[in-house]
């Protein structure tokens, strides 16, 4: 194990608006002396180019003079230039000037400045400030967004909007009709301690770590593990400042509630009159969200499980029986299908405890550590969880154990029947809306972790399942990874989520997750599969394959981009979506320019005859 704890503790909901809840203050502690003991980089390093890194297209003059204004604007205590070292921290004390989680190299994807609206009407100031500079803007919540790019901008030199440190209030929670208007500083945390101060019998639902931004994780179309998982299908009704610096409320907020209170039902009814409007503000770079409404779930009985599967090939024929319980809406949630390999990495034990070699762990000493497990030498894991009354529940349960028993020597198991410590009794929060930070522990795989998710969508088929899955094991067998797969899987389709953990340290590893991402990005589009999500730096790549008629999407999208942020000052290249200003010089990473970055050659525009 490793040494002792010597790092100060991280800090607390009650003093800061991203800390942890007293609750898991211990476990707090380890889960960041763990990681951070794992630790061979120094926590900071000298920076190698002039600081602070410059907006596209703009003299140091020019950007002395812009933020001498927005601190006129915001009060110089809210405005931060970036120019000290970069610190990657950990997932709760995290930094938010750069992409804590690099996979190009760590000063790449930096900002300018970070500044702190403290209320809506800041945040259209910014805006307007932004129009006039022609600085681009690049708004966050928390910032917790690991994986897909976190703090940073697709753009360096874009000036961060951190909305969370000073917009991070509970609105409302109505408990009648089980919803809360939020700002974006509000966590999973946060907003799951006020319903238990409050003592409500409301569910929120978490992703698989509390700390993200409720609105931030929802407009990213984040999920989660109860009924109401899908989050931004539980959302309702949000407060907008357009790109020109305008406001505006979508759903039944845009009818005036009498006397100047909001509409009533505001976060009752999701899509009001006319054009839907919500979704285009979701994964995208259409405007900044300032309130959102969102759903709560009445809380509920429920019971977690898992079955486990002894074959590996057996992966294909596991789907075929999930699809119809899930269609049939016998099962409570979106379950999860995990490699028994995830039963090693979810111990917290670094990789080297099970295997020496750099290379992926091979099959058969999975076998061997996996026999010593709770869950024993088996395959596949399936976590799910039932709801409602407890004579439902049991029945449920028998409905799904003699479904899986078509798979030969499959095993259901119940949290009682495992150990305290083992992953299940984890997923039994999660999947009750509790949030915790456990998922954090297979970041201890590796020294210095940091991980990409790679996450198609696939239809709940053992054919498509297989096609997949083995485009996904050749290529991990060719750069050398660990093939981590979580599948969510519902009734029609499955987001098969790949997490390719890899060494901040390495140059090498760095360069061959890149070149992993790129080549299953190309391959699996080839086959007629596309992701839902992915890192900034990978976004152009997965717009692309979105290219059905001649790019009619993103040619759409472009339209929409130009007519509502024409000095395209607002999140450029978010989601692949560039404003004209910038379209067709260079920015659009197409190829190999993550790779080439490692070579110290940045993140920029390619010279383009
Ligand atoms: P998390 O919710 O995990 O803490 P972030 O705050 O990093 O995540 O949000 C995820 C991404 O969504 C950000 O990188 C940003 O591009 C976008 N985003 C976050 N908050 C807003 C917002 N209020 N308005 C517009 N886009 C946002």
């Amino acid at each position: 194990m490793p040494p002792a704890p010597s790092f100060p503790p991280p800090p607390s909901l009650s003093s800061n608006y991203s800390g942890l809840p007293d609750r898991l203050a211990d476990i707090g502690s380890e889960s960041k002396n763990r990681l951070l003991s794992r630790r061979t980089l120094p926590e900071s390093a000298p920076r190698q180019h002039d600081v602070p890194r410059l907006p596209p297209d703009i003299s140091r003059a020019e950007f002395n003079q812009a933020i001498g204004e927005v601190k006129e604007i915001l009060g110089s205590e809210n405005v931060a230039i970036n120019d000290r070292p970069l610190v990657d921290g950990w997932y709760i004390e995290h930094p938010n000037t750069h992409d804590a989680y690099h996979v190009a190299l760590q000063e790449d994807l930096v900002s300018s400045a970070v500044v702190y609206p403290g209320n809506v009407e800041e945040v259209q100031s910014i805006v307007r400030w932004a129009n006039k500079h022609l600085i681009p803007i690049y708004p966050i919540s928390m910032g917790r967004n690991i994986g897909y790019g976190g703090t940073a901008p697709r753009v360096p030199g874009s000036v961060v909007i951190d909305l969370g440190k000073r917009m991070n209030r509970i609105l409302n929670i109505d408990a009648e009709n089980a919803s809360c208007l939020l700002e974006p500083g509000v966590s999973y945390f946060a907003l799951y301690e006020e319903i238990q101060r409050r003592q409500l019998p409301l569910w929120i639902d978490t992703p698989d770590v509390g700390g993200g931004s409720v609105l931030g994780n929802a407009i990213d179309r984040g999920v989660g593990y109860t009924p109401y998982g899908d989050h931004f299908a539980n959302h309702c009704g949000l407060e907008i400042v357009l790109p020109s610096g305008e406001l505006l409320r979508t759903g039944m907020g845009a009818l005036p509630g009498k006397e100047g209170d909001d509409n009533p039902t505001w976060q009752s009814f999701q899509p009001a009159y006319g054009p839907y409007s919500d979704g285009i503000f979701s994964q995208s770079n259409y405007g900044i969200v300032v309130r959102m409404g969102m759903w709560l779930m009445p809380e509920t009985s429920h019971q977690s499980y898992l079955i486990t599967f002894p074959r590996d090939e057996d992966f294909p024929d596991i789907v075929e029986v999930i699809r119809p319980l899930a269609q049939q809406r016998v099962l409570g949630n979106i379950p999860q299908l995990r490699h028994v390999i995830q039963e090693l990495a979810t111990t917290a034990r670094p990789k080297s405890d099970f295997y020496a070699g750099k290379d992926p762990v091979p099959r058969s000493v999975i076998h061997e550590h996996a026999a010593t497990l709770p869950v024993g030498d088996v395959s596949w894991v399936f976590y799910g969880t039932q709801y409602g009354d407890p004579a439902g529940i049991t029945a449920q349960l028998e409905i799904i154990r003699t479904a899986f028993s078509k798979i030969a020597g499959a095993k259901m198991l119940l949290p009682d029947d495992l150990p305290p410590e083992h992953y299940l009794h984890s997923r039994v929060s999660v999947c009750s809306g509790v949030p915790i930070l456990r998922e954090l522990d297979w970041l201890n795989w590796v020294p210095n972790a940091a991980h990409l998710f790679f996450s198609p969508i696939v239809p709940t088929r053992g054919r498509d399942a297989r096609i997949v899955h083995e485009i996904v094991v050749r290529l991990h067998a060719k750069y050398g990874f660990d093939l981590l797969p979580t599948l969510c899987v519902a009734g029609r389709e499955m987001h098969y989520i790949v997490n390719i953990v890899y060494d901040r340290a390495s140059v090498d590893e760095k360069r061959r997750a890149a070149a992993l991402m790129r080549e299953m990005i190309a391959e699996t589009a080839a086959e007629g599969y596309g992701e839902y999500r992915t890192h900034i730096l990978f976004a152009d790549m997965v717009a692309s394959t979105y290219s059905w008629g001649s790019n009619a999407l993103m040619r759409f999208n472009e339209t929409i981009k130009d007519a509502l942020d024409p000095n395209g000052i607002l999140a450029p290249g978010r989601n692949g979506i560039w404003p004209r200003r910038f379209r067709g010089k260079g920015w659009e990473i197409l190829g190999t320019e993550v790779e080439d970055a490692l070579d110290g050659k940045g993140i920029g525009p390619k010279s383009v005859q």
